[in-house]
C-alpha cells in the first residue's frame, strides 16, 4: 500500500522501517530533520508525506504533536484526498481523538485510532498489539499493515475507544509498578534479600506481567529508558483529564502523579518509569545498588 508515516521517534522509526520491509511504498516525515529510514521516500511537511497516499499513519508524542501534524502548517489535512485512512497510534486523548476524527471525516477520509502496547523491543520486532478504535471495513483495510508491524490487534468499538482502552491499561501498568516498587523498598528496609522478594512474587498470584517484565531491570538498578518515564507521565496526566471530563474520581493515580512530578524534578524524565523506585528507596534511607544510565 502507499503509506506516509509521520513521526520517527523510539517507535515510529521501527514502525515505519517494518512497513518497508514488508514491502509497502512509504513516505516518512519527522517533525527535526536528519531521521531516515532507508527504503522510504523523504519528505519535508506532513502534507508533502500525505500527498496521494491511501494511509497516514502517525506515532508522535501527545495530543498537541498530533494536532500540529494534521492541522498545523502544511499539516495533512491539506493533502487528505477522499477515501484516504489516517491512522494515530500516539497515546493521546480520547476526547480530543474524537474531534480530529470529525474534522479529517469533513475530507472524505476515516480516521482510526491504533495505540499501542509493548516498548521498543516489540516495535523493532514487529511484535506490538494494536488497540483498535474505527469502523470494520476501514479497520480491514488496514490488515497488512498492522501484520507488518505487530502480532495482534484487538478490536475496542468505534473511534476514540482505541485510545480510552489504552488509557485503562497504562493506569493498570503505573499502579501494578507502583505497587512493586513500594513493596520492594518495605520489605528491603525489613531486612528482605530483593531477590527473594522477587521469587516470592514470581511464584505466587501477586505476579504478573509487569512484575515479570520490571523485575530484572529493577534487580540491576538498570533504568534505561524502555518506556520513558515522561511519556508515562504525558499518559497519566491524560488519564487525570479524562476523569476529570468525565467526573470520575482516581485517587490511587493523583497520589502516584505526584510521585512522577517529582522524579520528573529530581532528573528522572528521560529514564524508564521503573525510575521511580529510586525515589521511594531516597525517602526510605536505602543505598541503590548500581548506577543507572539513560542511555
Ligand atoms: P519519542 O521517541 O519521544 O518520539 C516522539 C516523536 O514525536 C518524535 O518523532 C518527535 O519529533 C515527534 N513530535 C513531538 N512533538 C511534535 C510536534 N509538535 N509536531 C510533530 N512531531 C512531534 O516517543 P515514542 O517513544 O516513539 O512514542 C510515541 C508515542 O507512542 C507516544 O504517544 C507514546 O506514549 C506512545 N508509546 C510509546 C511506547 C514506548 O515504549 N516508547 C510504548 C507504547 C506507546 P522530533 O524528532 O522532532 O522530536
Amino acid at each position: 500500500m502507499r503509506v506516509a508515516f509521520l513521526g520517527l521517534g523510539i517507535m515510529g522509526h521501527s514502525m515505519a522501517a517494518n512497513l518497508v520491509k514488508a514491502g509497502h511504498e512509504v513516505a516518512v516525515w519527522n517533525r527535526t530533520p536528519g531521521k531516515q529510514v532507508e527504503g522510504a521516500a523523504l519528505a519535508t511537511t506532513p502534507a508533502e508525506a500525505a500527498r496521494r497516499r491511501e494511509v497516514v499513519w502517525m506515532c508522535v508524542s501527545d495530543t498537541a504533536a498530533v494536532e500540529q501534524v494534521l492541522f498545523g502548517p502544511d499539516g495533512v489535512e491539506s493533502a487528505l484526498e477522499s477515501g484516504a485512512i489516517v491512522v494515530d497510534s500516539s497515546t493521546i486523548s480520547p476526547s480530543a481523538t474524537l474531534q480530529f476524527a470529525e474534522r479529517v471525516r469533513a475530507k472524505g477520509a476515516d480516521y482510526v485510532d491504533a495505540p499501542v502496547t509493548g516498548s521498543k523491543i516489540a516495535a523493532a520486532s514487529g511484535q506490538l498489539i494494536f488497540i483498535v478504535g474505527g469502523s470494520d471495513p476501514t479497520v480491514e483495510r488496514l490488515g497488512p499493515l498492522f501484520a507488518a508491524m505487530g502480532k495482534k490487534i484487538i478490536r475496542m468499538g468505534e473511534t476514540g475507544k482505541g485510545q480510552a482502552c489504552k488509557l485503562g491499561g497504562n493506569l493498570m501498568i503505573a499502579l501494578i509498578y507502583e505497587g512493586f516498587a513500594e513493596a520492594l523498598t518495605l520489605t528491603t528496609k525489613l531486612g528482605v534479600d530483593r531477590e527473594r522478594m522477587v521469587e516470592f512474587v514470581n511464584n505466587t498470584m501477586v505476579r504478573s506481567g509487569v512484575t515479570d517484565y520490571k523485575a530484572p531491570f529493577v534487580l540491576n538498578h538498570d533504568f534505561t529508558p524502555n518506556f520513558p518515564l515522561r511519556l508515562m507521565h504525558k499518559d497519566i496526566h491524560l488519564m487525570l483529564d479524562a476523569a476529570r471530563e468525565h467526573r470520575v474520581k482516581l485517587p490511587g493515580l493523583e497520589t502516584v502523579e505526584e510521585i512522577y512530578e517529582i522524579a520528573t524534578e529530581e532528573g528522572h524524565a528521560d529514564q524508564d518509569y521503573a525510575a521511580t523506585l529510586v525515589l521511594l528507596e531516597k525517602w526510605a534511607g536505602i543505598e541503590a545498588k548500581a548506577v543507572t544510565s539513560t542511555e
